[in-house]
């Protein structure tokens, strides 16, 4: 069965390699030249949040890395290597963290649930829990986990901006924002959560706006169109969405 599935796999791959010949020919000749990607994109490992599908972006045009609940540890060798790749020799001007609701990594971090070996990565999560307890003990539970992700969000992005590539980057005056958006898996939508931080405006200011933000959105009364992210996307009081 596997044997098969597998087989379709490389079908599709050559059909769609031989349909973006035809449609632009060329294309791959000039990738194998270089990537010039302008945007990086740290999100969750989650199949359903592919990131160059929900863009609209093609090969070449933005550098991945993904991790379980999209979280950037300051010693994680990994998600920093990718990091300085993408500022140092690609030079991308934006760098998003994009967290999205209904995150099972969220979810077993807010809960507490043991799931594994990976209870070690979530607990960077259950520090953000933490964090902000009394502000998540205030919530509707059923809203708690979508407004978790959004902050786990805000936390990573603090994370990015205060890591030494970026403090050096900005430091010899190199133009990158960092951006923290959310997706929704229920309706395909990116929401930008209006904390972009660019190495100029005080870091701990803007973390904080966006905290208050998070706060006021998930605080408002029962029946305000707050249930789910089904049934707020785009009503939310956010600063609109972000493409
Ligand atoms: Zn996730």
């Amino acid at each position: 069965m596997s044997d098969n599935n597998l087989e379709d796999l490389f079908a599709h791959n050559r059909a769609w390699s031989a349909q973006m010949e035809r449609d632009r020919p060329g294309f791959f000749t000039s990738l194998v030249k270089q990537q010039t990607p302008r945007y990086m994109w740290i999100g969750c490992s989650d199949s359903r949040v592919p990131a160059n599908q929900i863009t609209g972006l093609e090969p070449g045009e933005v550098f991945v890395h993904r991790n379980v609940a999209n979280i950037v540890v300051h010693s994680d060798l990994n998600a920093l290597s990718a990091i300085q790749f993408a500022v140092e020799h690609l030079k991308v001007e934006h760098i998003m963290v994009v967290g999205h609701y209904g995150c099972a990594g969220v979810k077993a971090a807010l809960s507490g649930k043991r799931i594994g070996l990976a209870d070690n990565w979530i607990r960077h999560i259950q520090d953000v829990r933490d964090r902000h307890s009394v502000m998540i003990e205030s919530l509707p539970e059923e809203v708690r986990v979508d407004a978790l992700c959004e902050l786990n969000v805000a936390e990573q992005v603090v994370n990015v901006a205060v890591s030494t590539v970026m403090v050096d980057a900005w430091a010899r005056g190199q133009k990158v924002q960092i951006h923290g958006w959310t997706f929704g898996v229920h309706d395909g939508l990116l929401q930008d959560l209006g904390l972009s931080v660019d190495g100029a405006k005080p870091l701990d200011t803007a973390y904080k706006a966006a905290v208050q933000r998070i706060r006021y959105k998930w605080s408002k009364p029962a029946g305000a169109a707050l249930a789910s992210p089904s049934a707020q996307a785009g009503a939310d009081g956010t600063e609109g969405t972000a493409k």
